[in-house]
């Protein structure tokens, strides 16, 4: 008897209608799908970076041609805007394919090294080598980006993939799936498994030669004792709690709309967003005016011209209300929003600032993923330095100031993988840049060089002619002792003293 396949339902979270099935991948197959992969990167790692990247032009060229249909799927599978669907989802992702077909033979190409003049004679190179088949799970709130980019990267430096998308935007990994079949990568390079964290754990202990992690700090840290036990590298993209910075000498309408938006973007379900935002005393009564104002200002729904959408994942909202009753026991105030028991809209979460809170609080320390925005004042530079830095995450930041030069100091001190000044969250969008977090926010970097390159095995080839019968440092030792000592501590000491010997030290190398 066949055994019946289990099935994603795809459940639309703006409307709550069901928009599609997709059917499991088996537990059974994990075996099967790594062995096709392996099968499949003979092949593929084999070919020039100029070869990959023809698959990645037509795989280019089809998503352009589909862009409004793509656009939909994300907005339904995730409840998103539209808009936000083009600009942080397929924008970053087509940008990505770009950049790689731009610097990517280059990143991976064979590097001349400079070789010391101890080594003298000798030629140093670093190669990059492909690793194997790459396991990338990814999480739904930009399913397409922050699946797709690990993808691309990991599949132009050579590498086969197998992608796990999230099982709460299923229709988004059904979507990578066809995207790359259309392209015509050839049979094993790409393979999507789906399904719920079963699924994931399955993978994760098949033993993949590379795991690329986007999601929370709790399963980035399941992942990371997995692949400890084989010594499989990882890079995890975890979790973060943004400050955001406003000085009284920034643009103050500026700051109160990059505000708004860094908070709220994709329903504040963004691992970047700000979700701690600090103002200087002296400006803080007329800055929470105008942001309040700005906040009334936006429109939540579906429509075309609506500026924010759903939630997501329904677990999450119970996060959200969690920390915000949370904060108001502990005497917060709602600034905007609602009371949580007045939450009547379903998905759609109002849109909260709270104030009067404190660095104990759950809002202040735990990661919200939702539209929660608490609002602190603060003193002076170096108190407000302090308060940023304290948090276990440190993914991303914001410094809104005009004095440049104080902007720079203060992101300097900032302990976090990024920190944009004047703007918010766009960091991830430069792929010159690299990406990742600091504390518990993540290990490692991706996009720019390192995007590529830590998919490769970084190789170190140093070379001599083979031409000589020996080598000063192979046997016989002898009296080489007294010899070494010179020049050792001639060539250590001063350039001086080491040119008076390097011409001895070049007889006796001759005569080796
Ligand atoms: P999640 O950890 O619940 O799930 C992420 C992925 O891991 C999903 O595909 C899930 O099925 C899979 N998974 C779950 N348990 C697993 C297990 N035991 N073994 C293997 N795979 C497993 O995260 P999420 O809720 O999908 O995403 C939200 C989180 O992701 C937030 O914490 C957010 O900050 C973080 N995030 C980080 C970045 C970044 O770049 N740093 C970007 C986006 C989101």
């Amino acid at each position: 008897m066949e055994a019946i396949q289990e099935k994603l339902k795809v459940i639309a979270p703006a409307t709550g209608e069901q928009i599609g099935e997709v059917p499991e991948t088996p537990v059974s197959q994990v075996k099967s799908f790594y062995q096709k992969g392996k099968t499949a990167f003979m092949q593929w790692s084999s070919l020039t970076m100029a070869e990959r990247g023809k698959y990645l032009s037509k795989l280019k060229e089809i998503m352009v041609e589909q862009m409004e249909e793509i656009a939909k799927t994300v907005a339904a599978d995730t409840g998103k805007v539209i808009t936000e669907a083009l600009i942080a989802d397929i924008m970053p992702t087509l940008d990505c394919i770009d950049h790689i077909l731009k610097h990517g033979e280059k990143s991976l190409h064979r590097q001349k090294a400079k070789t010391p003049l101890l080594l003298i004679g000798k030629k140093s190179f670093v190669e990059y080598m492909p690793r194997g088949v790459v396991l990338i799970i990814s999480p739904w709130n930009y399913p397409l980006q922050l699946a797709m980019v690990p993808m691309l990267s990991a599949l132009a430096s050579g590498n086969t993939v197998i992608l796990k998308p999230s099982e709460v935007t299923p229709l988004v990994g059904k979507c990578i799936e066809e995207l790359f079949g259309q392209a015509g990568f050839p049979d094993g390079v790409v393979q999507v498994a789906h399904g719920g964290k079963e699924v994931g754990a399955a993978f994760t202990n098949g033993k993949p030669d590379y795991i690329f992690f986007t999601g929370s700090v709790r399963t980035g840290k399941m992942i990371q004792q997995v692949a400890a036990k084989e010594l499989i590298p990882t890079t995890l993209e975890l979790g973060g709690k943004d400050p955001m910075i406003v000085f009284a000498d920034a643009h103050l309408e500026r700051a109160a709309k990059g505000a708004a938006w860094a908070a709220f973007t994709n329903s504040g379900q963004v691992c970047m967003s700000a979700e701690r935002l600090y103002v200087e005393n002296s400006i803080y009564p007329k800055f929470l005016s105008l942001l309040k104002n700005e906040i009334l200002s936006l429109k939540q729904g579906t429509d075309m011209d609506s500026d924010v959408g759903s939630m997501t994942f329904p677990a999450q909202i119970e996060i959200v209300k969690e920390q915000l009753v949370n904060a108001l026991n502990n005497g917060a105030k709602l600034e905007t929003g609602l009371y949580p028991e007045e939450w009547k809209n379903g998905m759609f979460l109002p849109l909260t600032v709270v104030s009067n809170v404190n660095h104990k609080m759950k809002i202040i320390q735990e990661e919200s993923f939702g539209p929660l925005l608490p609002i602190i004042p603060f003193e002076s530079e170096e108190d407000v330095i302090r308060l940023a830095n304290d948090t276990v995450f440190g993914l991303n930041a914001s410094v809104w100031t005009k004095d440049i030069d104080k902007a720079r100091r203060v992101a300097s001190q900032l302990v976090s993988g990024a920190v944009v000044i004047n703007d918010a969250i766009i960091s991830i969008a430069n792929h010159g840049l690299p990406f990742g977090g600091a504390k518990h926010s993540g290990i490692g970097r991706y996009h720019g060089d390192a995007g590529l390159r830590i998919f490769c095995h970084e190789k170190a080839i140093i070379e001599d002619s083979g031409r000589k019968k020996t080598e000063i440092h192979w046997y016989p030792y002898q009296d080489k002792f007294p010899l070494f000592i010179q020049l050792f501590k001639s060539y250590f000491r001063t350039k001086r003293e080491w040119l008076k010997f390097a011409q001895t030290y070049m007889r006796i190398l001759k005569k080796n």
